[in-house]
């Protein structure tokens, strides 16, 4: 079965060359032309993608994300008009996974689509390792990881993370030890495989410290190697 895509974009010719270059690589794809429409859209076919517009009628594109990341981990490829730094920080806050600024090229779209796609391939491939091996929880000390119900606790308590934050997370934990650059957590948990979004990286890791380490000014659970990247203690 091919794998589903909603595309949800107000500019008619921009969705219709969209939805003709998804539908020409193998894609079935839907489309939505404004907020709400997109929302029941997502809800209806389960897309295994969705590529949101910000600027929309009825409700933004912000507002779509935030609501579809209350139930859905489906990745979001966000559009914006503007390359504007605001703009990307609030979408990947919202729960956004790649962002791009209009306009692009559609060799460079249907690369990151193809990126994002196939690291939620990857997550779900271990995952069902995991399930296999009924390893379902991860620990260090006072802090558990619940793959099975995504969950992060800290003392038994649930503490509120973002899906990303999640993935990262997991991510460093199952290579505790290493270095790992931020190069390398983009392109296995953002699916970038572009550079120029390091700081995300940053923005991300400086969430979990204040949610995870006991003094997120002086970290001992996700430390900085300085000019190489990360490195998860336990
Ligand atoms: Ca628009």
């Amino acid at each position: 079965m091919s794998e589903r895509i909603l595309v949800v974009e107000d500019e008619p010719a921009l969705q219709e060359t969209l939805a003709y270059n998804l539908t020409r690589q193998g894609y079935t794809v839907e489309v939505a032309s404004d907020g709400q429409s997109a929302i029941e859209t997502a809800r209806r076919m389960h897309p295994d993608l969705i590529v949101l517009d910000i600027l929309l009628p009825v409700l933004d594109g912000f507002e779509v994300c935030r609501i579809l990341r209350q139930d859905m981990n489906t990745p979001i490829l966000m559009l914006t008009a503007r390359d504007n730094e605001i703009d990307r920080v609030i979408g990947l806050e919202m729960g956004a996974d790649d962002y791009m600024t209009k306009p692009f090229s559609m060799r460079e779209f249907l690369a990151r689509v193809k990126a994002q796609l196939r690291r939620v391939r990857l997550i779900r491939e271990e995952m069902d390792q995991e399930a296999g091996l009924a390893r379902e929880i991860i620990r260090f000390g006072n802090l558990t990881l619940d793959l099975t119900r995504r969950e992060v606790l800290l003392n038994d308590q649930p503490v509120a993370v973002k899906p990303k934050e999640f993935d990262l997370l997991l991510f460093l934990a199952r290579h505790r030890g290493q270095v790992l650059s931020r190069e390398l957590i983009l392109e296995r948990v953002w699916g970038w495989e572009f550079s120029g979004g390091s700081r995300t990286v940053d923005v991300h890791v400086r969430w979990l410290r204040e949610k995870i380490e006991p003094d997120p000014a002086e970290p001992t659970r996700i430390v900085t190697v300085r000019g190489a990247g990360y490195r998860f203690e336990g």
